[in-house]
């Protein structure tokens, strides 16, 4: 039996006659960063949907700590433990911080969003919610509502609602689009001490984070891994610099 927290066999997806994923099989280790990268449009958020529960594959399988949750919603798979942060801002921009981290909390408890008022009392929730916030460093701003905070500030949200499901694996789509250097740093810092958390696999085009980052790469090209290893092995492999690297 494979040790993978999470993995995908032969995941297939076609629009039309476009293959957007075609027979993709990733493991993600405990622990790990696996990084996945390739060129616009090979396929990378059709994959990334897919594993969330976004997507329905044509063929293929999701499997979280060993159970198969290919049949199973996005919320359902948040509630085992899947968490995801998404590539387009997903937060309720007039709530404050604290109430979209309490949001998340509340997801992972499976009570439905009409009660998050009930949830700023509820004690266990609250100390979650605020122990992601102290996590990316935003106690500070609890009560700022979103739409004041930076887009930098709003990535670091992102993550902390990700953290309130204490989640078994992250699931992420280039977290570092949009932030300057300095944010960049910050979050690349941020995701480096995640992973004993919870291992990430991480779609991310800012080579500089993927190869201080990542313990191991997949290059998909086209809908199909051509190449997984480790930073040195993917930059040295010929096909990945045929197809990927050396343009
Ligand atoms: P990446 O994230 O690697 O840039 P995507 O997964 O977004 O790539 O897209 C892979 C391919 O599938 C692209 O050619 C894209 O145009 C196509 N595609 C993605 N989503 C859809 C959709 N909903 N309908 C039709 N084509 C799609
Ligand atoms: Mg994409």
């Amino acid at each position: 039996m494979s040790d993978a927290v999470l993995e995908t066999r032969g995941l297939s997806k076609a629009f039309g006659a476009l293959k957007a994923t075609d027979e993709v099989s990733l493991d993600l280790r405990p622990g790990e960063i696996h990084a996945l990268i390739g060129p616009n449009g090979a396929g990378k958020s059709t994959l990334i949907a897919q594993v969330s529960g976004a997507l329905r594959p044509d063929r293929g399988s999701v499997r979280l700590e060993g159970r198969d949750v290919t049949a199973r919603s996005v919320e359902a798979r948040a509630r085992a433990g899947l968490a995801r942060t998404f590539q387009i801002s997903a937060l309720a921009m007039e709530d404050s911080v604290f109430e979209n981290a309490a949001l998340g909390a509340l997801g992972a408890s499976g009570r439905p969003w009409r009660f998050l008022r009930p949830v700023a009392r509820d004690a266990a929730l609250r100390d979650r919610a605020m122990a992601a916030l102290e996590r990316v460093g935003l106690q500070d701003a609890a009560d700022t509502p979103v739409s004041a905070l930076s887009h930098g500030q709003r990535r670091q949200l992102e993550v902390a609602v990700a953290l309130t499901l204490q989640p078994r694996a992250f699931v992420m789509d280039e977290p570092m689009a949009g932030l300057g250097a300095d944010g960049s740093r910050r979050m690349t810092g941020f995701l480096d001490g995640l992973r004993d958390e919870a291992p990430i696999l991480l779609v991310e085009h800012d080579m500089d984070a993927v190869f201080a980052l990542a313990d191991r790469v997949s290059v998909l090209v086209s809908g199909r891994v051509i190449a997984t290893g480790t930073v040195a092995e993917i930059r040295r492999d010929p096909a990945v610099q045929a197809a990927y690297l050396g343009d």
